[in-house]
């Protein structure tokens, strides 16, 4: 579906963006690929990929808390590709505490990563898309996009703003064959997150799937993670000429979290 095409998914060395990555590669699109990690398992990944999508495959080291690095990495990924079509911006940190306890360090960094990032992403890759007359932005925001919990007011107020920096770009680019969409996941079961719910488990001696439905039940109605492939296929969808109409909105995937 996506053959001849780039696409671009920041943070994408472990996770969410990692299952995208993958699930752009299996519609024959070019990656570049982004992240922090251990040099040799990024290689092995990068390889691995081109070898079993046959596809190119690119890996840039830009951390998305640095401006001047975004840009060249943008700039790299047209003129290595020729062109950039798909960007996902993915990269994500969090912090977890009361305000008055909140680092100003951490409220920098997540505005910086979760959220700036994306503005200077954009910024760049734009005037490529709208010369080309199609482009698809996919931003991966959160049901903390669209609804608060206690001690993440960075990270609440980041996917909020992605939520609104979304909207603000799906107008600009309505009529250049550019869409821009958010994608609002509830709980994932990455690795980070099996591991909390592993440490739980061994702190109060209860099985896994007891301590799973105890942290799933916080917030989702749906006793069930979605998984990072659920993410990415969502994201190919919006990448889609099916979805060609799809523009400005924040797309959930929560197990009913903001249904409530
Ligand atoms: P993860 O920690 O597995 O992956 C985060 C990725 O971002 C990694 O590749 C990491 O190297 C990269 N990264 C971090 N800081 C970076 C920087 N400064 N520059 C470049 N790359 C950087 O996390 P994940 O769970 O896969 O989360 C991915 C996205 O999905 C985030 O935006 C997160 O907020 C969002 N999300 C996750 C969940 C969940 O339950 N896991 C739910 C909703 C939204």
């Amino acid at each position: 579906m996506l053959k001849g095409k780039t696409a671009l998914v920041t943070g994408s060395t472990s996770g969410i963006g990692l299952a995208i990555a993958r699930a752009f590669a299996k519609e024959g699109a070019n990656l570049m690929i982004n992240g922090f990690g251990d040099k040799d398992a990024i290689e092995k990944e990068r390889a691995g990929l081109e070898k079993e999508f046959a596809i190119k495959v690119r890996y840039s080291p830009a951390d998305m808390s640095k401006p001047a690095e975004i840009v060249a990495m943008i700039e790299e990924t047209e003129k290595a590709f020729g062109s950039l079509d798909v960007l996902v911006n993915n990269a994500g940190i969090q912090h977890v505490a009361n305000i008055e306890d909140f680092p100003p360090e951490k409220w920098d960094a997540i505005i910086a990563i979760n959220l700036s990032s994306s503005f200077h992403t954009v910024r760049a890759a734009m005037p490529g898309m709208k010369k080309r007359k199609w482009g698809r932005i996919i931003n991966i925001a959160s049901a903390h996009g669209l609804v608060a919990s206690g001690q993440k007011v960075a990270y609440v107020a980041a996917k909020h703003g992605i939520v609104g920096l979304t909207k603000t770009v799906a107008i600009e680019a309505a009529n250049d064959g550019v869409t821009c969409n958010a994608i609002c996941p509830g709980w994932v079961l990455t690795p980070l997150v099996q591991k909390q719910i592993d440490d739980r488990a061994k702190a109060s001696g209860k099985p896994v799937r007891e301590e799973e439905i105890k942290l799933l039940s916080e917030k989702q109605p749906m006793h069930e993670f979605s998984k990072p492939e659920n993410i990415g296929a969502l994201a190919v969808f919006l990448a889609s000429d099916a979805a060609a109409s799809m523009t400005g909105s924040a797309y959930s995937i929560d197990g009913g979290w903001v249904a409530q």
